[in-house]
């Protein structure tokens, strides 16, 4: 195995890792750095939670700290684009901490929060900036930063930032940027959009995977509960009376769900909150960090929220709603389990969303065990053939499925 020191990254860079305590390197940051450390474009197949950032970040910060000169007034030398501002906010947050001992300045500019000190900062001279796009372009049409002295451009969650339709914006940054510099882009999946993308700003990219498949997946410890919509509220209050779920992330598929499920638990006497779109830049930051310092106990987030949040030991992910996607159950449950520790997620799961369980078991090519040890377990959801659209075949199939029975309630909080 490879360690850090293997990497030929700049002593400061391997002081700050060791002070994190960081030992090894994760497979994304192996297969990133050293094409990296060569100046090689990179297209990064990767999640949140496989130590991406650093496998950017360190030899970003390596490349800048071997040619030290004085920041520039508006002209980053290195851009770095993520989809929230959660996400962007924590990226720069890992600039500063792996490069606590350079002298390099970062910043980061982002929406809803005023463009004033952002726009001094930037006047003062900065060295890495990261950012959201609308802000970013905001801040070019109004004058204060210039991107023709960008040597390195990293685009991280392309496929969110797709998603969140930022593609105008992301072609218009990537006009301004010099034709000579290095890129990366990272994605946690890899449609024909974002193909096409990275197409469009890589040149002759390595190309690195760390497949969820092979990581985060199978680092989690997955459970699924058949119950009435109407009873979601009432089990999850009887889960979290269970006080070995310390820290726990719950997802709704929408903001108004999200509100409604942090009341409920609150009412319960479960400290929680949630977070989502709707809310403030400030409140969004100061729940977090309620979430962090264990002030609550419950998060309650919608996907979008959720992306980009780094709270490190999350010892339960629970999916109050099942996403209608695959992919979003996967990055769900990689927030528990984080760069090698050992999460527990436990999907609750209705009549309704029946059919995203199995899409969800066909992609992770594994059944989730159920757990029927509740007040509330409908066993009739299990025998649940699927909706009436399906054919007499798959419906026969379908039913096969799901019979896995395991562990209790009692374990859930192993
Ligand atoms: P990321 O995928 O960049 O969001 O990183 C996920 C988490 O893993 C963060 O909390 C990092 O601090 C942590 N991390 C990153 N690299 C390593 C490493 N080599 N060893 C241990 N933890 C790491």
């Amino acid at each position: 195995m490879t360690e850090f020191a293997g990497l030929e990254l700049a002593q400061p860079i391997l002081r700050a890792i060791a002070d994190e305590g960081y030992t090894t390197p994760t497979p994304i940051q192996e297969k990133s750095i050293p094409p990296l450390l060569k100046g090689r474009d990179l297209l990064g197949v990767a999640q949140t939670g496989t130590g991406k950032t650093a496998a950017f970040a360190l030899p970003l910060l390596h490349r800048l700290a071997e040619c030290a000169i004085m920041p520039h007034r508006r002209q980053p030398r290195a851009l770095i684009l993520a989809p929230t501002r959660e996400l962007a906010a924590q990226i720069e947050n890992s600039f500063r901490t792996y490069g606590r001992h350079l002298h390099l300045c970062s910043t980061v500019v982002y929406g809803g929060t005023s463009i004033r000190p952002q726009i001094q900062t930037l006047a003062h001279g900065i060295h890495i900036l990261v950012a959201t796009p609308g802000r970013l372009i905001d801040l070019m049409n109004r004058g204060h930063l210039r991107l023709d002295a960008v040597e390195v451009f990293i685009l991280d969650e392309a496929d969110r930032m797709l998603d969140m339709g930022f593609i105008r914006d992301v072609k218009k940054i990537a006009a301004a940027l010099p034709k000579r510099r290095q890129t990366a882009l990272f994605s946690a999946t890899m449609p024909k959009s974002v193909q096409s993308l990275a197409d469009s700003l890589l040149s002759d990219p390595v190309r690195v995977e760390s497949a969820p498949s092979a990581t985060t997946v199978e680092m989690v410890e997955q459970r699924v509960l058949f119950v009435a919509k109407d009873k979601k509220r009432a089990l999850i209050g009887e889960l979290l009376n269970d006080k070995g779920l310390e820290r726990v992330l719950i997802f709704t598929r929408t903001k108004h769900g999200a509100d409604r499920v942090a009341r409920h638990l609150d009412r319960c006497g479960i400290r929680s909150d949630a977070i989502h779109g709707n809310k403030a830049q400030n409140v969004r930051q100061r729940v977090l960090k309620d979430f962090r310092s264990g002030r609550i106990r419950a998060l309650v987030a919608t996907d979008i929220a959720a992306r980009g949040i780094d709270v490190e030991g999350v010892t339960h992910v629970i999916n109050f709603e099942l996403p209608n996607d695959p992919e979003s159950y996967v990055h769900r449950i990689g927030r528990t389990a984080r760069a090698g520790a050992a999460g527990i997620a436990i999907s609750f799961c209705d009549h309704d969303e029946r059919t995203y369980l199995r899409d969800i078991e066909k992609t992770i090519r594994q059944s989730v065990p159920v757990v029927e040890d509740h007040p509330y377990h409908l066993a009739e959801i299990a025998n649940d053939p699927g909706p009436a659209k399906r054919g007499p075949q798959q419906k026969k199939r379908s039913g096969h499925r799901g019979r896995h029975r395991a562990t209790q309630t009692a374990g859930m909080a192993a």
